[in-house]
């Protein structure tokens, strides 16, 4: 089956009691048991939900998955999966994380044991000089936030096959649409399902889908032992987005390229970085790696963090705030948002500069946001 047919019928039957073709919102925190020891799958809603249950069936089916766990928020489900670590593992990611991944590396867990090295996996030989004997993750995201590096996920996986490491893909930008990380070779991924998968910006959300039998069992673990369950309502809304997201990702897609050959020629702009401009230095490995191009677009202006303030304050339709993947299209500055946590030093070495703007295109008419872009530029 072709995936913009799983993501309208993925992981979905009418349900069994009435019929109903759409999964009902099971809001309910407990259920009644038939007899002792005997109950219908189900008995209490942070272990799991029907609805939840659903959505995580067709998040398995839609990434090539065995299974899913589904979390109150992206962070929450990376948080889960570096519980299945243990003291003294090594962790190998990349240098250039979201800001909330990297502060719950740098602050949280290094603190409880876990010792991490941040790298430029673009290079291979940043990625074999780093692994270590006590290395137990690889942790990627591919394209990379804000800078849009790509990572060759099967050479990644090619280069620690048979050495017991778990290969991670954050594939919350590309979604299985346009990239899937599991056929690539990694073990499992993650999502902030807040972003495209859910894609209206009205759910906080996250996931770990895995074909590794022991981390499924593992999330399953942690979602009953913690406790950072995905209510049945966002579930459902969760659900309703997956079934668009063929329709979303075509028309963001489109609009992306455009919007991003606009910019590139436009006189007050400095640099843009979208992996479907073949300006982009891994251009070649993008269109090798995923199928489209996707929404993100980071892009500085001439005249550094004066001129950025202003383009920003005098756009219309773009809206000023933090997240990503929705049908509104958005407009970020990464130094004063999503990159706060991100030490000075390091975002010089990123790229990650002053001037730096992060858009999140949506899916209004093209022209629109282009003429908005120009006179903010202007
Ligand atoms: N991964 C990526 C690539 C993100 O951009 C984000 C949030 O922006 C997250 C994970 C964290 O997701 P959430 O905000 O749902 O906790």
């Amino acid at each position: 089956m072709k995936i913009a047919t799983k993501v309208v019928h993925g992981g979905q039957k009418p349900d069994p009691s009435t019929g109903a073709i759409i999964t009902p919102i099971y809001q309910t925190s407990t259920y009644v048991l038939e007899c002792v020891g005997k109950d219908k799958g189900f008995d209490y809603s942070r272990t799991n939900t029907p609805t939840r249950r659903v959505l995580e069936g067709l998040l398995a089916d839609i990434e090539s998955g065995k299974d899913a766990t589904a979390f109150g928020s992206g962070l929450a489900a990376i948080d889960a999966l570096m519980h299945s670590l243990d003291h003294g593992d090594h962790v190998l990611a990349c240098d250039d994380l979201y800001g909330g991944t990297s502060r719950l590396f740098s602050q949280i867990f290094s603190k409880h044991g876990l010792e991490f090295d941040f790298v430029d996996m673009s290079e291979e030989r940043e990625i074999r000089e780093h692994l270590k004997e006590n290395t137990k993750m690889v942790f990627v995201e591919s394209p990379t936030n804000p800078m849009l590096k790509m990572i060759d996920i099967r050479m990644v996986s090619e280069i620690i096959e048979g050495r017991g490491i778990s290969f991670v893909v954050d594939n919350t930008f590309m979604t299985p649409y346009y990239q899937k990380p599991l056929e690539l070779g990694a073990d499992t991924v993650i999502h902030s399902l807040t972003k495209f998968l859910s894609g209206h910006n009205d759910v906080v959300g996250g996931a770990v889908i895995s074909n590794d039998e022991d981390i499924i069992e593992a999330m399953k673990f942690m979602v009953k032992a913690v406790g950072a369950t995905l209510g049945p309502f966002d579930a459902w809304l969760t659900i309703r987005g997956i079934k668009t997201l063929a329709l979303r990702m075509e028309r963001i897609n489109e609009n992306s390229l455009k919007i991003a050959k606009f910019l590139e020629e436009h006189p007050k702009v400095d640099r843009v970085v979208y992996p479907g401009l073949p300006s982009h230095p891994q251009y070649e490995l993008a269109k090798r790696q995923m199928t489209g191009f996707g929404g993100i677009i980071t892009f500085e202006s001439k005249g550094g963090y004066e001129s950025a303030v202003k383009c920003i304050e005098s756009l219309k339709l773009w809206s000023f705030a933090e997240s990503l993947g929705g049908v509104e299209s958005l407009i970020t500055h990464p130094v004063t948002m999503t990159h706060t946590d991100v030490s000075e030093e390091e975002r010089k070495k990123l790229g990650i500069t002053e001037g730096l703007m992060r858009l999140s295109v949506g899916i209004e008419d093209v022209g629109d946001l282009i003429d908005d872009l120009d006179q903010a530029m202007k």
